[in-house]
């Protein structure tokens, strides 16, 4: 059997859809090996949302053409999209699909390396059913988030590294495309077709992975408010399609990944409220708090309606944890269009702010805007927003000393022994506890927060 070995770099949306061309891999007759292993085919998912994502999908494919130099090469994403628009090459590539494309990417392979597909149909021949059509699954976790400008999950993009595929929380996706157009996000010209799963589709796959074993969903998608608008078939809307997906049986969590604030509507936090199943926590993003600036983004929204949401918000739902992206150096970002950035990030309290600093993005309207902010201005303002941020992050986990929060246990730490897991609030928490807890919903009270950490201890059901 040819080995395949895939990775994948960015948002949420890109690793589910990893997970997709994993599963196709799987049905062609693949044999799925670890990005770190000898390869006939290395499969990179690229992410172009800033430079040093960049720069990490072009390191990886040149990792993957080291690794077997008579391996195939095989790229693809939004940095493969980009290298295709701009005419450009990166030469240990092999072979580069497009991003609208990359659900194909199996077949594109075989077309035009036939050669391999030779060699499936001789392997079929000689091996076992069972080996031909292994069980696969789409499973995915949250395990760190990340933001992409505005539907970017949770995780600062400069730190996107490739992710491993081993995931402890499903990711589902169930819209893709973006047709806002934010001056500084290349995102709309890689995904301009907005698609929503049909809630069908949706119901089916979650009810597959509770049965493999899954107790909480992440609900992702690059415009997730949007979901339902363009189906056309006058299906469920995203609160709606919530408020289904909590019937099913076994499934515990449901989160939402990334909102934009404009699609945060009222039977959304209503359902936040009201459905036990929903995790009280949304990712937000803001990307500045100052309105002057939020018009050159092109964002749909000013300083005040954020705060207002915001407030609705917690007036509904008191503890509500609100992470979010915040940008940091946008052309034309002044002394005091940052200091209301700060003054939003004191007033919000998030639980969990990711902060970037913006980097030109080609093509897009913001690379051509003057008063582009100096580098060492960016990084001395993301320094001092960090420090607001930590502040803020530990005052909002303090809300929580004494309490109880359910917490999904991720990993145990080999250093300390110590569990760690999210909870409901999306706090970051650590406990001691067996390690058969992994993956389990657990109760915790929280005991201490410091910058070092949540403490909490395990309490008995
Ligand atoms: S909403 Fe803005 S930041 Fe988010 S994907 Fe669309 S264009 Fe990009």
């Amino acid at each position: 059997m040819p080995k395949v070995a895939l990775t994948t770099l960015g948002c949420k949306v890109n690793q589910y859809e990893t997970q997709k061309i994993l599963e196709s891999f799987e049905a062609r007759g693949f044999e799925i090996v670890p990005f770190d292993s000898p390869a006939d085919v290395y499969v990179i998912n690229t992410c172009s949302v800033t430079q040093s994502a960049e720069a990490k999908s072009r390191q990886t494919v040149r990792r993957a053409a080291r690794q077997n130099p008579n391996a195939i090469v095989v790229m693809t994403g939004c940095y493969a999209q980009f290298t295709l628009r701009r005419g450009e090459r990166v030469a240990e590539a092999h072979l580069v699909v497009p991003n609208p494309d990359k659900l194909h990417t199996v077949d594109r392979l075989l077309e035009n390396f036939p050669e391999l597909a030779e060699q499936l149909r001789t392997d079929a021949l000689t091996s076992s059913p069972s080996k031909i059509f292994p069980l696969g699954h789409p499973s995915g976790s949250e395990e760190k988030s990340r933001p992409t400008p505005g539907s970017m999950d949770d995780e600062p993009i400069p730190n996107a590294e490739p992710r491993p595929l081993k995931r402890t929380r499903a990711v589902l996706k169930i819209q893709d495309g973006c047709n806002v157009f934010c001056s500084f996000c290349s995102i709309p010209y890689t995904r301009p077709v907005m698609r929503s799963l049909p809630y069908q589709e949706v119901l089916a796959e979650a009810q597959a992975l509770v049965a493999h074993g899954f107790r909480e969903i992440v609900l992702t998608g690059v415009l997730i408010g949007d979901y339902g608008e363009h189906s056309g078939s006058g299906g469920p809307d995203l609160p709606t399609l919530c408020a289904m997906l909590s019937e099913i049986e076994g499934l515990e969590r449901i989160r939402i990944s990334s909102i934009e604030p404009t699609q945060v509507s009222d039977a959304l936090i209503e359902q936040l409220a009201t459905n036990p199943k929903m995790c009280p926590h949304l990712h937000i993003p803001l990307q500045s708090g100052d309105s002057r600036v939020l018009r050159t983004m092109n964002r749909p929204y000013d300083q005040a309606f954020y705060l207002d949401l915001c407030r609705r918000l917690r007036e509904r739902i008191p503890h509500l944890a609100i992470s979010t992206d915040i940008m940091v150096g946008f052309p034309g970002e002044d002394e005091e269009a940052f200091e209301n950035t700060c003054r939003v990030v004191e007033t919000v309290e998030f639980c969990r702010a990711h902060l970037f600093r913006y980097s030109p993005r080609p093509g897009t309207p913001a690379e051509a805007m003057a008063e582009q902010v100096p580098e060492h201005v960016k990084a001395e303002r993301a320094q001092r927003l960090q420090a607001v941020c930590r502040a803020v992050q530990l005052r909002y986990a303090t809300r929580f000393i004494g309490q109880t929060e359910y917490v999904r246990v991720e990993t145990r730490s080999k250093l300390s022994g110590l569990l760690t897991g999210t909870s409901d609030h999306y706090l970051q928490v650590e406990f001691t506890g067996s390690p058969t807890l992994v993956g389990q919903l657990v109760p915790v009270r929280i005991q201490s927060v410091s910058p070092e950490g949540i403490l909490g201890e395990c309490v008995t059901r």
